[in-house]
């Protein structure tokens, strides 16, 4: 089915090469490094398999978990079908309220919106210091936007405690909810000793690593920014067309602290993050604490509609990011890609992700629907992003966890169709085709298959000569793909063989 967008004949762009959506190297080549790292593995298996305990304890409370899903299935899949039309709405009725609405096609043009609409704020107090704080948005990670703000002499604090480890830790985020969970308790305290001038007057007595203590010492030092903040960043989990409301749901209140103290407020939203009408939150508001964090409730949600006299910020923006999303749109098969509330559950559940950790993946979406995001909203234009859709065993988890059904797998094996067509003509993909033709004659006739089985005899052989009988731990040609990252087993015979001297009796 495919669905008329009101959109010019052009296929819409990828997003902007600056983005934060494809890293230097391929996946494998990435994977490689960070598996050496035993540290971030211990850090990571001991941090997936806690929160995927509690996912599967308070999912199971709720007796219709199924039918919660299969709602934010249709909602998700009804917004995107007319998404120009809901858009138009949201941007009617946030202004409406007193705000003012902004269309950013890519990462660079959302930066510059920003950076002025912040640098005119933060000109009416020339007393003040130069910055910005910031409530976790991947909107702003994905266009780089402190990058921007830096080159602009603005200085953007983080307020997210797993954001905040990372930004001091001149760090990447390596997963959607907590970016900082390749780091042990250890690690942040000597990030704070190192980056937190202050924190031997914060605590006299000296920082350990309880981490009671060390959200301590970064909620002192995040208490200071607020006070003297004149300007928030956020991005947003739910905007709803009907009422140009805007939620933010988080655990800490910094996020509370943001939107609310501030003079002036500006979101960055990626365009899919709508929800038709104000009644859909319901579905949501029960699908995302479950599944990301494992709670009932997420302790704080932070609705905004517009502006209040008197009350809150007095000046709000709302910056919508396009940024590659139009062109997921316009493909019918990986556009429930975007249905994703970036709840991190697949992440947590996918045996990759679990062994490699996020910054293998090379961009702000990492695990399973960074696998099929990223490609999208780049286009599998390099080795890098072509190389994401085979990130992935296939196993069929992420599809089981997602809250609102997104399957994975099937846009996976759809992206490496693209990949594959994509780099036809390389060596190794004219080669790999040539190992399946091959393969394809072998097995059209017995007498073939026969021969080849005894000639398969020689990999042990070759095996004693590598040193080790039992496996092959490099291989000629296309086989060197597999031998690179793991040994192939000498085979020791084949079935025929076997059914001929034992399976008869
Ligand atoms: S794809 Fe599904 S499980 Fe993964 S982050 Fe998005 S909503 Fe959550």
């Amino acid at each position: 089915m495919t669905t008329f967008l009101g959109m010019p004949a052009a296929p819409p762009p990828p997003a902007s090469s600056g983005s934060h959506l494809r890293g230097t190297d391929s996946f494998p080549h990435a994977a490689a490094r960070t598996l050496t790292d035993d540290q971030l593995r211990r850090n990571l298996a001991h941090a997936t398999t806690t929160i995927r305990g509690k996912r599967a304890r308070v999912v199971a409370e709720v007796p219709d978990w199924e039918e919660l899903r299969l709602a934010g299935e249709a909602l998700k899949a009804d917004t995107m079908a007319r998404l120009p039309e809901l858009l138009e709405q949201l941007e009617a009725a946030v202004t409406a309220r007193g705000g003012v609405v902004h269309w950013a096609r890519d990462a660079e043009e959302a930066n510059r919106i920003v950076v002025d609409l912040a640098g005119a704020a933060l000109d009416r107090h020339p007393q003040a210091a130069r910055e910005v704080v910031k409530v976790k948005s991947m909107a702003t990670q994905e266009t780089r936007l402190n990058d921007a703000f830096e080159a602009a002499g603005i200085t953007a604090h983080e307020t997210d405690l797993a954001e905040l480890i990372v930004q001091l830790g001149h760090d990447e985020g390596s997963h959607i909810l907590v970016p900082a969970i390749h780091r042990n308790r250890r690690e942040i305290r000597e990030i704070f000793l190192r980056e937190m001038p202050d924190v031997d007057e914060l605590f006299p007595e000296g920082l350990t690593d309880e981490p009671r203590v060390l959200a301590e010492a970064a909620r002192l030092r995040l208490r200071r920014t607020f006070l003297r903040a004149k300007v928030a960043i956020s991005g947003a989990n739910f905007a709803v067309a009907e009422t140009g409301t805007l939620s933010v749901v988080e655990s800490e209140g910094n996020g509370r602290m943001c939107l609310t103290l501030p003079e002036t407020l500006i979101t960055v939203m990626g365009v899919e993050k709508l929800v038709p009408t104000w009644a859909d939150l319901e579905v949501f508001l029960q699908l995302l604490p479950r599944s990301s964090t494992g709670e009932r409730m997420n302790p704080y949600t932070s609705m905004w509609t517009g502006v209040t006299p008197g009350d809150g910020p007095q000046e709000f923006h709302l910056v919508l990011l396009d940024n590659g999303r139009s062109r997921v749109l316009a493909d019918p098969r990986g556009r429930a890609a975007l249905h994703c509330i970036r709840c991190s559950a697949c992440l947590n559940v996918c045996p990759v992700y679990e062994r490699t950790g996020g910054h293998a993946y090379g961009s702000v979406y990492p695990g399973p629907i960074g696998a099929v995001l990223s490609p999208q909203l780049t286009g599998v234009t390099d080795d890098a992003s072509a190389s994401l859709p085979f990130a992935s065993s296939l196993c069929g988890a992420c599809f089981d966890a997602c809250p609102v059904r997104i399957d994975i797998p099937s846009i996976l094996v759809h992206m490496r169709a693209q990949a594959v067509d994509a780099h036809a003509r390389d060596v190794d993909h004219v080669a790999e085709r040539a190992g399946m033709a091959t393969v394809a004659w072998l097995f059209r006739d017995p007498r073939r298959l026969r021969l080849a089985q005894r000639l398969s005899r020689l990999a042990g052989l070759l095996a004693r000569l590598q040193g080790h009988p039992r496996h092959l731990s490099w291989l000629p040609g296309p086989g060197r793909s597999w031998t690179r990252t793991r040994d192939l087993p000498v085979p020791r015979g084949s079935f025929r063989d076997w059914w001929e001297k034992e399976g008869r009796s």
